[in-house]
């Protein structure tokens, strides 16, 4: 089954965007305000690199194989109010922001047998959802859901970027800026599905604009569509 338009009867807004650009909180305060549901895409990839790590997996053919052999039962919710990851029945919504698994995510996200596999995940949650729903991510209105009906790029500077993460994690800016650069770069460069500003996308720059600020240009944004 694919998302496409007539397959899916409810509003579906795709939201992609660099790392640091608030796009998480703000998709989920959105879908929140909305009455929509919520699906961070970031958090199934996440949830795979930990399970990789857990199972000491390299290979893209063996994490292939031990998808299709359901040894990777993913549960995550999407609910814009409960942030909650499990594989496995094992709890992970926390474990999964760490950086042992931040910096290895871009590693594994970069191999398209599992990108299928997810993405194929992530229609099929779409097309389940009975409300209309915020889907974020890195490839969502390029690749997940082209046919969506409201595309966002959210974005803002690197020095920005890099400010809020620091703060959250209460590390140094500099750290973060570097550590940044390499995911962006990662992100941006692959040969799958890239990082790219989609067809048809409103970008917002959240730079100048403070957190309700910008949940309101993206209310905005999806009442205009
Ligand atoms: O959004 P978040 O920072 O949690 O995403 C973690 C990583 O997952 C990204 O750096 C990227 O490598 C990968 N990702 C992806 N495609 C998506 C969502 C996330 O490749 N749709």
């Amino acid at each position: 089954m694919s998302a496409s338009n007539s397959t899916r009867p409810h509003v579906v807004i795709a939201v992609d965007g660099p790392s640091g650009s608030g796009k998480s909180s703000i998709s989920k305060a959105a879908a929140e305000k909305l009455n929509y549901k919520y699906l961070d895409t970031g958090a199934m990839y996440r949830a795979l690199t930990w399970f990789c790590l857990q199972e000491e997996l390299f290979d893209e053919n063996e994490i292939f194989e031990n998808l299709i052999n359901h040894n990777f039962i993913l549960n995550i919710s999407v609910d814009p109010r409960i942030d909650q990851v499990s594989v496995n029945e094992s709890d992970i919504t926390a474990v999964i922001r760490l950086d042992e698994v931040t910096n290895k995510v871009s590693f594994y996200a970069a191999m398209p047998k599992l990108r299928s596999y997810l993405v194929q995940r992530q229609q099929d949650l779409v097309i389940n959802s009975a409300q209309g729903i915020v889907v974020e991510g890195r490839d969502i209105g390029s690749v997940v859901l082209p046919h969506a009906d409201s595309k966002i790029y959210i974005t803002a500077s690197d020095e920005i970027r890099a400010k809020r993460r620091a703060l959250q994690s209460n590390t140094d800016e500099n750290e973060v800026l570097e550590s940044q650069k390499i995911r962006d770069n990662l992100d941006s460069n692959r040969k799958i599905s890239p990082l790219v500003i989609p067809d048809g996308a409103i970008i917002l720059d959240n730079s100048t604009l403070n957190f309700e600020e910008s949940v309101a240009a993206f209310i905005q944004i999806v009442r205009g569509a």
